[in-house]
């Protein structure tokens, strides 16, 4: 197979800032995807309704000409947040889940959730209204050595809280162990894992073997050799509970290049191709639809989308920029490391 056409796929896990930076990044998603989970990390947070309105009124006033894409906007779960707030604006249909940081987890996560009891109001109301819970899975404790934080995570913090809260709905967002793939497949369809592009491509080895490699870190951490082949067998399994959220995660240049670098890849220019070339790697490029454009609907409740993207291999090597230019600085694109003849075509 040298060319797959799939319903237009959607990123149930990005990234887009505010400001510049997201004007210079919104057009690298909206090439090829219809829709996204927009994280509400901004500073500050995204915490209410009417705050989320008015992100989402900032994104489709930078929407590129004539680009059909619908931001799916999320609340930062904090300590305060209120159940009622939460509830009016998954009514109205602007909100479509709520996302969990452990405090400190990661880029701006300080405001995130310390004491979990005090924000039990505000899960209880999400399982009742159907609304999903999307979780950043690792814990912060500093005695919890980094490579061990998710799956310390799901025994400690993820399954107390569903089975404390039954019925609600979580995606476990860009899962990178084994742990996190076997729990996913352990539980009911209340439960979901995203998988990144970047996870299915890096182990820890790609970071530091050579030399330090910035825009190889991300949070979470690639792991060992086995969780990459266990997240790839994932991924293309066509099993229901996986799908994409690329967690595109645009920092400038320099504040990844430098003796504290930030944390996160930047897929969103050259996920799609990439994503072909593993498939068709495992030889499951069949599997790819479910993955990118099915199962992140399905369980979100949402249509498939009805247009496309096409997919074709060639003998040409795909091009993308190193770097996208954009008004607040340089961020540079994810680089495989090898080769992709896969190019989307629309
Ligand atoms: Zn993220």
């Amino acid at each position: 197979m040298t060319r797959i056409t799939l319903p237009r796929p959607d990123d149930w896990h990005l990234h887009l800032r505010d400001g510049a930076m997201l004007t210079g990044v919104l057009p690298e998603t909206t090439r090829h995807f219809a829709r996204a989970i927009v994280m509400p990390n901004l500073v500050p947070p995204v915490v209410t309704g009417a705050e989320a309105a008015a992100y989402r009124d900032r994104i489709l006033t930078a929407l590129p000409a004539g680009a059909a894409f619908e931001p799916l906007m999320t609340l930062y779960l904090t300590e305060t947040t209120d159940p009622a707030d939460v509830a009016a604006a998954a009514a109205s249909g602007l909100v479509k889940a709520v996302k969990l940081y452990p405090a400190g987890a990661t880029t701006n996560s300080h405001s995130g959730v310390r004491d979990f009891d005090k924000v039990r109001g505000v899960l209880e109301k999400m399982a009742e209204i159907g609304l999903p819970l999307c979780v950043h899975g690792e814990v912060v404790d500093p005695a919890i050595d980094i490579f061990d934080r998710e799956a310390v995570f799901i025994e400690t913090v993820l399954d107390p809280i569903r089975r404390a809260t039954p019925g609600l709905r979580v995606v476990m967002e860009h899962i990178t162990t084994k742990d996190g793939v076997d729990y996913a497949r352990s539980q009911d369809d209340t439960l979901a894992a995203t998988i990144t592009t970047h996870h299915l491509i890096l182990n820890r080895n790609h970071i530091l073997v050579g030399g330090i490699k910035p825009h190889y870190y991300c949070l979470p951490v690639a792991k060992r050799e086995h969780h990459r082949l266990a997240l790839r067998a994932a991924a293309t399994s066509g099993e229901t509970r996986f799908f994409l959220g690329t967690d595109s995660a645009p920092h400038v240049d320099p504040l990844k290049e430098c003796a504290c670098g930030c944390a996160g890849c930047f897929t969103a220019t050259n996920t799609m191709q990439l994503l072909a070339h593993v498939f068709e790697e495992e030889g499951r490029l069949a599997n790819l639809s479910a993955f990118a454009s099915e199962n992140g609907p399905r369980f979100y409740r949402l249509p498939v989308n009805t247009a496309t993207l096409t997919l074709e291999k060639t003998t040409t090597a795909a091009h993308w920029p190193a770097k996208i230019e954009t008004g607040a600085g340089p961020v540079t694109v994810f680089d495989p490391g090898f080769p992709v003849f896969w190019h989307a075509i629309d």
